[in-house]
């Protein structure tokens, strides 16, 4: 069985326990996410952290470009595909400084595969058919992106072409509200 963190999973007169757990008022409570075996003929119980899956070379994941400061753009994680990740990992992408734009917008949602791991840090690619931005605003003025070509999307409230590299199902996202500065 699974055991969330707080989770009572036997009282200590009963089983003896073994692995991550406290004890309190005579309880054995799971203290992170838990698998728990029961050893009925030993009289023990076993609880066993719940691995998070690592991101390997070759994954893909959904991330958010934070900022961009050439040569490379920052990612957050957001997801891994069929993978528990932890919150906090982060990932940068590297801009040819011969490339005029970079392929990703700041604030843009973005679809990417892991190409390697290097010193800890995720070095991430949008350089493949169905990879790249999948929701963004206009960098100038937030308006809705409207895909024009393979690759560049047209602003509808300023007008403006943006050269970036668009994942097959970019979508169109709508902001809530205009704010129109004088
Ligand atoms: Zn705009």
């Amino acid at each position: 069985m699974i055991a969330i963190p707080g989770e009572k999973v036997g009282v200590i007169e009963a089983f003896e326990p073994e692995g991550e757990y406290k004890l309190v008022d005579g309880n054995i409570v799971a203290t992170v996410l838990s698998n728990v075996v029961i050893d009925k003929k030993e009289k023990k119980v076993r609880i066993q952290p719940v691995k998070k899956g690592t991101i390997k070379e070759g994954d893909i994941v959904i991330g958010r470009v934070e900022y961009i400061q050439r040569p490379f753009a920052f990612v957050s994680i957001i997801s891994a595909l069929n993978k528990d990740i932890s919150t906090d990992i982060k990932g940068m992408i590297y801009i040819n400084p011969e490339e005029e734009y970079p392929p990703v917008l700041e604030g843009s949602i973005i679809r990417a595969r892991v190409a390697k791991l290097s010193a800890g840090a995720l070095i991430l690619t949008v350089d493949d058919e169905n990879l790249g931005v999948i929701e963004s605003y206009c960098n100038f003025c937030g308006g809705p992106l409207t895909r024009r070509g393979k690759n560049t999307a047209k602003c509808s409230w300023c007008g403006r072409v943006l050269n970036v590299k668009l994942a097959p199902d970019f979508r169109t996202k709508v902001p809530s509200y205009r704010v129109i500065l004088e």
